[in-house]
């Protein structure tokens, strides 16, 4: 079977492909009610928050633009950090819907600086809302949530987190941290099919949601929770991603969320001494690497796309390439959700093979390693 190494859409443990056989049920029936319940009250736990957690149809993209939608009016400033891909789109949607947008650009591989938060909205006085990417999965950096979300607090804005490579995977205490929306989609840390956004909603944000003015129908969170708290949904669900999500949350809790966060610190730093091992450099900046997600320069002398065609049609593994102005740039090795460290040596020994193929000179001691395994 092929080595899914890519940051999401990730593999699937066996309970949560043998939930995906259970048959159709009415989505507004006993035993539906039943699931939303539970996976409600599962996702509430793991998001560490009292507050609502809503689930819909759809991807992380639509859990950003429904955040958006839900509590801004055309007009707003919000300040967008944008230190990749994932927080352009952010800032492009809320542009896309008339937000007021004040960008704050932070050099693709390194961190926010919660600081320059702070200065930011110092200087742009009236932000209602900051948006930040919890985990950059473009350049495998994790920004510093809780700092920021002080941040944003002393200047009494929103903080909407990002978390769709996070959520899971990297430690995130949303009532703890004052973090007012979470977002996320089941394809990542979840270990789920894609199907269902994951949108976690503080007190803040419900009273900014009251006096949101955009339009809205499909994703209206009024609509959303009304159906939730009667047990119901607004709309048809994704049954088959839910019944996955339910065994997948099970699995996590059983395994005990600390001990998720744990497992992903431990793969992070395994993955990223592996790749230092085979003489690469690391793109993301070493202080704020991500467990979750781990980026490396391509080497000189060596072309992204062959490197990846020959990984996959050699060796069966599947890693991600660039994006955005990093594409042919660096290589991204995905480590979230039903992840250990065999599946990961395997790939990461097929790595240096596959660089070894095209000509690149791998270390010495990182080839004695792979041919001891
Ligand atoms: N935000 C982050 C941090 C992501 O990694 C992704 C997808 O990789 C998205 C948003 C977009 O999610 P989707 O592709 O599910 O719409």
């Amino acid at each position: 079977m092929t080595n899914l190494r890519i940051p999401g859409p990730t593999p699937l443990p066996p309970s949560v492909l043998a939930a995906m056989q259970e048959p159709m049920i009415p989505h507004r029936g006993p035993e539906a009610k039943e699931l939303f319940a539970e996976l409600r009250a599962a996702l509430a736990r793991l998001h560490r928050t009292t507050g609502d957690v809503l689930i819909f149809p759809g991807s992380g993209t639509g859990a950003l633009e429904a955040s958006i939608v839900n509590l801004f009016s055309a007009g707003d400033r919000v300040l967008a950090i944008v230190g990749g891909a994932f927080g352009e789109r952010y800032a492009k949607i809320a542009r896309a819907f008339g937000l007021d947008v004040v960008e704050l650009p932070v050099e693709w591989g390194r961190a926010a600086d919660p600081a320059a938060v702070r200065a930011a909205l110092a200087a742009h006085p009236g932000v209602r809302g900051v948006l930040l990417t919890h985990n950059e999965t473009s350049t495998g950096v994790t920004n510093d949530l809780q700092a920021i979300a002080a941040a944003a607090r002393e200047h009494d804005a929103l903080l909407l987190c990002d978390a769709v490579s996070s959520a899971g995977a990297l430690p995130l205490e949303m009532d703890a941290w004052g973090v007012d929306v979470v977002l996320s989609g089941t394809q990542k840390a979840w270990m789920c099919p894609p199907g269902a956004a994951i949108i976690a909603l503080g007190e803040r944000a419900w009273d900014a949601h009251a006096r949101a003015a955009l339009p809205r129908f499909f994703w209206d969170f009024t609509q959303a929770r009304d159906a939730a708290r009667a047990g119901s949904v607004h709309v048809t669900p994704p049954l088959t991603t839910l019944y996955a999500l339910r065994a997948a949350l099970r699995d996590i809790e059983a395994e005990g969320l600390e001990h998720v966060w744990a497992r992903h610190a431990a793969l992070g730093e395994y993955v990223r001494g592996r790749v230092a091992g085979l003489g690469l450099t690391l793109f993301a900046d070493p202080a704020h690497a991500s467990n979750s997600v781990t980026t490396a320069v391509v080497p000189e002398g060596i072309e992204a796309k062959a490197l990846l065609d020959h990984l996959r049609e050699r060796y069966d593994v599947v890693i991600a390439g660039g994006q955005g102005k990093l594409a042919g740039r660096i290589i991204r090795i995905g480590h979230l959700g039903y992840v250990h460290e065999p599946e990961l040596a395997a790939a990461l020994d097929a790595l240096g093979a596959a660089l070894g193929d095209l000509g690149y000179a791998v270390p010495a001691g990182a080839r004695q390693a792979a041919a001891a395994r």
